[in-house]
């Protein structure tokens, strides 16, 4: 046969391998294991929050990629024997690969923040992957009386969306400035710089005044404890601050299987070759998306599926005995501060040197006027719409 490949993950990095292994050698026996019928995408969560959309525009199902001639298999992987090459599912069925993909996304590291663990996060949500915690997020800020406060735990690098926690302080602003205009936003954070710093802050001005407050890591914003119960969190020298809605985003690593797979390192997330993905423990396995090692670029939806496409290639070329291309990569992420006004960030990656290395880039430009902040805006929407057709159809 012309092969077999497992991906595990119908997220942005698994849905767009099964894909792009299909379509570059439809011969090839594709399984795609995920247990979500529907596809929630983070992406886009935070204008849900902001009540600009509604959290079902954010879903994306699996009938393209069964159209296309991917087996799709609604179950969790819980382990892989990379010796035998073969993945069991929950359900107990055995799955064998020549070439596995692995996309599976983030898992929380519960407890290193002190007091923050599973049960915690029905209080406090993390939010930080959608779907119910989203929903849990949203009916508790509905539920907030006008002059409360909304404290956010941000959290240390490396972690998935390096903007998205100061996109979502800018959709709850403004869902507060519409909604609860006496209401006040506390953002406390482990770092003293953040992505798109200085374009978010200048728009938190013009369009918020002083409703947010962030206390960076030289003015003790870092968080060592929380208590879900009182929604309290106490900072490293001692400071209590209390919430009415706490949202706090505890530190991540590699979603659970990349660990079991043997792939992870003491990082906790996954070392790959940059030119194929693959990773630099186990043969045979390739990881893409938010749990692998890829610095400088950033661990967004838009880089899982560039990763996705490499992989995919190099296992195709990989399976009729031709050699791997020199890939390069792009990224681009656009964040939304009011409605009629986004921001950006692009970078342009090549492998030199067996590392990756940004070769060009850069921000939106700081004293844009009005129309370009709104075309902004508007990109925004097209790229989320543009990247769920070429990943999920
Ligand atoms: P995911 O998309 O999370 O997919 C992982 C999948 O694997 C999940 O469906 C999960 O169910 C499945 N899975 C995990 N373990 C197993 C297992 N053992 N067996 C079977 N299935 C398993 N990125 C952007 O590019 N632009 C944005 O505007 C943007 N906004 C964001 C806003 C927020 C609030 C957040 C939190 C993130 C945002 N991101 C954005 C980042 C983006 O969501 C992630 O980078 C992206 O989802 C990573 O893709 P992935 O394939 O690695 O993981």
């Amino acid at each position: 046969s012309a092969g077999r490949v497992v991906v595990v993950g119908g997220g942005f990095g698994g849905a767009t391998a099964a894909k792009y292994l299909k379509r570059r050698n439809p011969a090839i026996q594709v399984t795609l294991i995920e247990p979500a019928r529907e596809f929630m995408t983070c992406p886009f969560t935070n204008l849900y929050l902001g009540g600009l959309r509604t959290l079902q525009q954010q879903s994306h199902n699996y009938d393209e990629l069964r159209a296309l001639g991917v087996t799709v298999v609604h179950d969790y992987a819980d382990a892989v024997d990379a010796q035998k090459q073969t993945v069991k599912v929950a359900g107990g069925q055995t799955f064998a690969y020549d070439k596995l993909v692995l996309s599976p996304g983030i898992d929380f590291r519960w407890n290193a923040l002190e007091g923050y663990d599973e049960a915690a996060a029905q209080k406090a949500p993390h939010a930080w992957k959608a779907g119910a915690q989203t929903e849990l997020l949203k009916k508790q800020l509905d539920a907030m009386p006008d002059g409360g406060v909304f404290v956010m735990v941000a959290p240390a690098n490396p972690y998935r969306c390096p903007p998205g926690p100061y996109e979502r302080i800018s959709m709850v602003a403004h869902y507060f400035k519409t909604q609860k205009p006496k209401s006040k936003i506390l953002v406390l954070d482990p770092k003293d710089a953040f992505s798109k710093q200085g374009l978010f802050t200048d728009g938190w001005k013009r369009f918020y005044g002083d409703m947010i407050e962030w206390v960076p890591l030289s003015k003790d914003g870092k968080v060592v404890r929380v208590d879900a119960n009182t929604l309290t969190v106490e900072s490293e020298f001692g400071e209590k601050h209390k919430a009415d809605v706490l949202n706090v985003i505890p530190p991540q690593k590699a979603g659970i299987i990349a660990e079991r797979a043997g792939v992870t390192n003491e990082s906790g997330w996954v070392p790959v070759n940059p030119d194929t993905f693959e990773s630099a423990r186990v043969p045979n396995i390739y990881v893409v998306g938010d749990a692998t090692v890829a610095a400088p670029m950033p661990k967004s939806g838009f880089v899982a599926n560039a990763q996705a496409k490499v992989a995919a290639a190099a296992i195709v070329n990989a399976l009729a005995g031709r050699p791997a291309v020199k890939p390069s990569f792009i990224n681009t992420c656009y964040s939304l501060i009011a409605p009629d006004y986004g921001i950006s960030v692009a970078g342009v990656y090549a492998v030199q040197d067996g590392k990756i290395v940004e070769t060009s880039g850069g921000l939106s430009p700081k004293d844009a006027d009005a129309d370009f902040r709104k075309l902004e805006a508007e990109y925004g929407v097209a790229w989320y719409n543009a990247i769920a057709q070429d990943t999920w159809g």
